[in-house]
């Protein structure tokens, strides 16, 4: 069975569009589990209907013309239950609708599958059986397994199809608008640049071909040298090697050669697709035949191919690197996107940012809202492959794409852009002022968080009263190996010097979870919970201390240096990372440099600190907390991870017992706590944290002027008031309506409405 069903999924997934997608999934199924009938009914976007939409056993005439309501008849019963319906005989069943046409007489037993994504009901997969009697519980869990693993190949298929009708369409356009989660604030128009990583072809996108001379010539070139490494492989090894393996060297010569490979990809250059586009599309097409294979030797060949086609492209790539053209107005989209790759654009360039994968508290989201750039996250269903270079719309408010829009949609975009500089430039004016509670008794320190050099400023300094994290990792991710000492200490003191009067903390190097280093690569199984931050510095005393080292060099003559450790968990990590400290401040004074004792602090990021909040302040200066961390490690949901993103909630009331514990606790011990998670940016929230007793904040550049209004906005008693009404509260989305409401009888209506955090 499940050979069965690894076979169907292969084949939908190489599908050209929807419908032959549709055809082979009926075709298999009707097959493989030997019934009389298989059917595909679909809620197609913008319907509120389900159409049937391809059929083995029933009259093909029916196919696109047969629609049902979703209460109407047993296919809308699937539909409404969401729950598979299986009857010995249907036409018995007080639900059961005859259709005039459809071919459906003399049919008895009746199986309907909800096919579901994302809790949207796709359709629903039935198949049905002359003979009266229930399907087997064994044919019910493959079909249920089956529709489960099918659902997101359909959903994407849809997609690809509205594109491709889209573009054969000489009249009005349709939008087609596809799902994520909002990264970043802000809406753009632009055009799709995709990158992708260059040594996996399955990501290659479509693009057009410059000359396609050029690029038949430069695919030929590197099938043949590909050819010839063989060749030499097969010399290298000799006399090592038995006769029959040496046989399948001259396979693969053979194979690289033929017309299945070479002609096909060159059909598919001349017909308006790049080389790596045009190969990509070979190989997982004749890969998945032999995916599809009963046999498994030939089976095992499907993977033999597709090695072929990466060395291929590595050769095509290399003869000719990617040049990618940032314009102006791009839009940057990939499955993946690192923090290297969005420094390598320049910003005045970049209007928006879409990843297929990660949530809004990925590094990458974190970072586009350092920059001020709208982002979508984890848009799953982008056919990321198929967009190179068309008009898109990024709505980072809503977490939103629309592709190929309409002049309506886009005209109405272009004014939201409009309005949102107008507020911009307005809250702007505001934000100079200190961040002062309304009764004029509290003033908090607001500092800004960081990482790129581009997003700090000098003429930053007039709002912020410091940095109160600069994430150092960023400039080694866009390193090809650990910077050394002289290095840092320039980059740090750049820092440091930038904010001469006011404190600036340097993050020690946080990497593992979602931030590789390409030069120091970590595999595991999960990552967030393995190795990372302070637990690589304290494994690697001699990447740490040249860290620490050139920190304190670079405050020699700034006296602002604040050190902050990260991903703290235990009283022994602080205790070893303070020691090393010490060690770098007496090795440099042995050296003749006299240097500052820094301030010290720890973030507040794995649940076990929580407890230890107290403990720990006592040992440091200040205590700052990570929540994008700690709600990732209390509430179980991995940050990056778009399925569970609803999961995530800063507004949890367990995030807010553990934020009263670590508030107190850092009280307790006499020293002050600050924020520095994104929570500190989300304008609702800081009303919390202003409740809840914090003593400063650390956000992103482009929250700083609403959370500025909104301290100004409100005093300190009536945050205590919401906070503990908050505590009483069981569900996130209530505590979040309390603030909203809230935010608007103070007369913050306007970022409620605009969304602006
Ligand atoms: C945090 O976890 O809240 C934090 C600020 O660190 P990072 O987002 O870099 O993991
Ligand atoms: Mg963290």
């Amino acid at each position: 069975m499940l050979a069965t069903l690894r076979r169907i999924v292969q084949e939908v997934n190489s599908a050209e569009d929807l419908t032959q997608a549709l055809n082979t999934i009926v075709f298999e199924i009707k097959q493989s589990i030997a019934v009389d009938v298989c059917s595909i009914y679909l809620n197609l976007p913008d319907s509120s209907e389900l159409t049937l939409m391809a059929t083995d056993g029933l009259d093909q005439a029916a196919v696109g013309r047969v629609k049902l309501m979703m209460d109407e008849g047993l296919v809308g019963l699937v539909a409404e239950r969401g729950e598979p319906v299986n009857l010995s005989d249907a036409p018995s069943h007080p639900r059961f609708k005859f259709i005039e046409g459809m071919g459906e007489e003399g049919f008895h037993s009746f199986l309907g599958i909800p096919i579901l994504h994302h809790r949207r009901l796709l359709g629903v997969l039935v198949v049905q059986h002359i003979r009266e009697r229930r399907f087997e519980e064994d044919h019910v869990a493959f079909l249920i397994t089956l529709a489960a693993q099918l659902a997101a190949s359909i959903s994407s298929a849809e997609i690809t199809g509205e594109l491709r009708s889209n573009k054969s369409r000489l009249g009005k356009k349709k939008d087609i608008m596809i799902n994520g989660i909002a990264g970043a604030p802000g809406v753009a128009v632009g055009n799709a640049v995709v990158i992708f990583p260059e040594a996996d072809l399955e990501a290659v996108p479509d693009r057009s071909p410059g000359s396609v001379p050029e690029e038949i010539s430069s695919f030929q070139a590197a099938v043949r040298q590909v050819q010839q490494e063989i060749v030499d492989l097969k010399k290298q090894m000799g006399t090592l090697l038995p006769a029959e393996d040496g046989v399948l060297f001259d396979a693969y010569t053979l194979m690289l050669g033929s017309d299945s490979l070479v002609a096909a990809t060159e059909r598919r250059i001349k017909a308006g697709n790049w080389a790596p586009g045009a190969l990509r599309a070979t190989i997982m097409e004749y890969s998945h035949g032999f995916d599809a294979m009963e046999d498994h030797y030939l089976r095992e060949r499907a993977g033999d191919i597709r090695d072929m086609g990466q060395r291929v492209l590595a050769r095509l790539l290399k003869a000719k690197p990617q040049q990618v053209e940032f314009k102006q107005g791009t839009i940057l989209i990939g499955k993946e996107i690192s923090a290297t790759q969005l420094a390598e654009i320049p910003r005045t360039r970049l209007a928006g940012l879409v990843c297929a994968t990660g949530s809004n508290s990925s590094h990458i989201a974190i970072l586009a809202r350092a920059l001020g750039v709208p982002t979508v996250m984890g848009a799953a269903d982008l056919p990321v492959g198929q967009i190179d270079g068309q008009e898109i719309i990024v709505d980072g408010y809503q977490g939103k794409i629309y592709l190929q829009p309409s002049s309506g949609v886009k005209s109405e975009f272009l004014r939201l852009a409009r309005e949102e500089q107008e507020l911009n430039e307005g809250l702007l004016r505001e934000a100079v002022k200190p961040a002062t509670t309304k009764d004029g008794l509290t003033t908090l320190p607001i500092y800004a968080n960081s990482g790129l050099k581009s997003d700090l400023l000098p003429s930053q300094q007039l709002l912020v009263d410091g940095i109160g994290l600069y994430r150092t990792e960023v400039p080694f991710m866009v390193r090809e190996h650990f910077p050394g000492e002289a290095e840092q200490a320039e980059i740090y003191e750049s820092i440091l010097r930038t904010f001469p009067d006011q404190p600036v903390t340097l993050r020690t190097l946080d990497v593992g979870g979602d931030k590789s280093l390409s030069y120091f690569p970590i595999e595991e199984d999960n990552p967030f919970l393995g190795y990372r931050g302070i637990r690589i510095s304290l494994d690697h005393p001699e990447i740490f201390m040249t860290q620490l080292r050139a920190m304190l060099r670079a405050s020699v003559g700034t006296h602002n240096l604040h050190i902050l450790f990260p991903m703290i968990s235990s009283m022994r990590e602080l205790d070893e990372s303070l020691s090393l400290l010490q060690r770098a401040r007496t090795e440099l004074q042995d050296g003749g440099l006299e240097v500052p004792i820094p301030k010290t602090g720890v973030m507040i990021e794995v649940p076990s600190a929580v407890y230890l909040a107290e403990k720990l302040a006592r040992r440091v200066d200040f205590l700052s907390v990570g929540t994008n961390d700690l709600i990732q490690y209390l509430l179980a949901v991995d940050r990056n991870n778009a399925r569970v993103a609803d999961l995530y909630d800063e507004n949890h009331p367990a995030i807010l017992c553990a934020l009263k514990m670590i508030v107190e606790g850092g009280h307790q011990a006499g020293k002050p706590v600050s924020i520095c998670g994104e929570m500190a940016s989300d304008v609702p929230s800081v009303l919390l944290l202003l409740g809840v007793g914090i003593d400063s904040l650390s956000v992103s550049m482009a929250s700083l002027p609403s959370v500025k209004w909104v301290i100004r906005s409100f005093t300190r008693t009536r945050a205590q008031e919401l906070f503990n009404k908050a505590m009483e509260l069981q569900e996130p989305s209530a505590i979040r309506k309390m603030l909203d409401r809230a935010l608007v009888d103070a007369g913050l209506g306007a970022l409620v409405r605009a969304g602006k955090y």
